[in-house]
């Protein structure tokens, strides 16, 4: 079995592919003013193109894929998508990243097609702060969304908080109350800077560190990293039943974890969230006699891949928000 690999000894099972970069949420953090298409712009990959392009990475030794947006469940043909990436053999788990305001609905059609694990975006606990943050007013049916997926037993239930300033940075207690009884996984997410949102950073960025402290004051204990694991930095406490992931782009050795590629909705592969360039793989994803090619352009731009982003001198790349590239 192939398995993509880079210069720095990193290797690549794991997809993340942005099915649409479109979102219903206004996050204040990633597309205040809703998302607005840009005139011309080209369609989301087809479910013909989609197949192609998971074929391809499935022969390179992708295993893990998650799908991404914009909000993935914005697409009228979601469930399509993920019947088709769970058909494709060699793709064992099948997650996504969703802000979860169709999960009550749709989770069991979700699952039946395929789905084994969901991240679902709930940047706080607290109703007239979650509608600050997100513009949408749907806590309460998210949170009954998560507690049915736990429910029904999906294999993987994670949350992520996006960390902001003097915004939801106080929350820590309310999040330990809600994970003693909820195996679930919640991940604390650093905010990023993005092209477009340097005053927005400026002014909420704070550093996981005092988080972290309070963590282990309160008898948190960090796992030894599993040699596959991604940059999360894992939590547990024997006295509850969820676990705290901690996720800090800025810290000192973040990308030596890297284990992701990512690709667009439109099939562009992008070796880093932060990177200069896109490789546009969609002209190969027209028939499938084309995969033996796929597999070649794929494989043949690894060596391109840095070995860390540079955003601690504030370069971003072509990412001007999160949702454009699928966070
Ligand atoms: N719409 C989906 C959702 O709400 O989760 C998927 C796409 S969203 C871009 C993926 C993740 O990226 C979300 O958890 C979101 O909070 C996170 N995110 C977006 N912009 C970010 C930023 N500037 N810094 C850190 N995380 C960010």
């Amino acid at each position: 079995m192939n398995v993509l690999s880079d210069r720095y000894g990193r290797h690549f099972p794991y997809l993340r592919l942005s099915i649409i970069p479109a979102c219903n949420f206004r996050c204040t953090y990633c597309l205040p003013n809703g998302y607005h298409a840009t005139p011309g712009a080209a369609a989301p990959l087809s479910l013909a193109e989609i197949a192609r392009l998971l074929r391809g990475f499935a022969e390179l030794g992708m295993h893990k894929l998650r799908i991404t947006g914009g909000e993935p469940s914005v697409r009228h043909d979601l469930t399509e998508v993920l019947r088709t990436a769970s058909s494709i053999p060699g793709v064992r788990k099948l997650a996504m990243t969703t802000n979860g305001t169709l999960l009550s609905r749709k989770l069991d059609e979700w699952m039946e097609a395929g789905l084994n694990a969901i991240n679902i975006s709930v940047d706080s606990l607290d109703p007239a702060s979650f509608a600050r943050i997100t513009g949408h007013d749907r806590l309460d049916d998210i949170l009954a969304g998560i507690d049915r997926a736990v429910a029904v037993g999906l294999p993987s239930v994670k949350l992520n908080a996006v960390l902001l300033r003097d915004v939801n940075d106080h929350e820590l207690p309310a999040w330990l109350d809600y994970l003693r009884e909820r195996p679930v996984g919640l991940r604390f997410i650093e905010l990023m800077q993005t092209g477009d949102t340097l005053a927005f950073f400026r002014e909420r960025h704070v550093r996981a560190e005092a988080l972290e402290t309070q963590l282990q004051d309160a008898g948190w204990e960090l796992l030894p990293r599993a040699a596959d694991a991604g940059p999360a930095r894992e939590y547990r406490h024997a006295g509850y039943a969820g676990r705290i992931g901690i996720i800090a782009p800025y810290s000192k050795d973040f990308c030596a974890g890297c284990n992701r590629l990512r690709v667009t909705a439109t099939g562009d592969l992008r070796l880093c969230l932060f990177g200069e360039f896109g490789i546009p793989l969609r002209p190969l994803l027209q028939e499938d006699d084309q995969l033996e090619a796929l597999v070649r352009a794929i494989g043949g731009q690894l060596v391109r891949k840095e070995q860390t982003h540079h955003l601690h001198e504030g370069r971003t790349g072509i990412t001007p928000h999160l949702a454009s590239t699928g966070g």
